[in-house]
C-alpha cells in the first residue's frame, strides 16, 4: 500500500532547507524552468510527481498564491510566486 501524501507530509524534517523563490511572471515560454540547483527541467504542468513533489500550497482565498515543491532530483525547495490569477468568463 503505498503511503499517502498526508503521511509523507507528516514524517519530521530533521534539517532546515533552504528554498529558493522562483516567479512565474519572469518565466519566459511555456512556464517550464530548470532547478535553480541542479538545473533538472521542472515543468508544472507535470503532474507525475517523478521530477518533483508538491510540498505546500499557500492560498488567499480562493487564489493560489504559492506553491512549495522539492526537487526530486537534489531535494531542494523551491516557492513557485506569481501564479496566474484565472478570470473565470461567466457569459
Ligand atoms: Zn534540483
Amino acid at each position: 500500500m503505498p503511503e499517502t501524501f498526508a503521511q509523507r507530509r507528516g514524517k519530521r524534517e530533521t534539517k532546515q532547507l533552504l528554498v529558493s523563490e522562483l516567479d512565474l511572471t519572469k518565466i519566459q515560454g511555456k512556464g517550464d524552468f530548470p532547478c535553480p540547483n541542479c538545473g533538472v527541467t521542472i515543468s508544472p504542468e507535470d503532474e507525475t510527481e517523478d521530477v518533483y513533489t508538491i510540498i505546500e500550497e499557500k492560498l488567499k482565498g480562493d487564489v493560489l498564491e504559492a506553491l512549495v515543491i522539492q526537487c526530486n532530483k537534489c531535494s531542494s525547495r523551491i516557492q513557485l510566486t506569481g501564479f496566474p490569477v484565472l478570470e473565470m468568463d461567466y457569459v
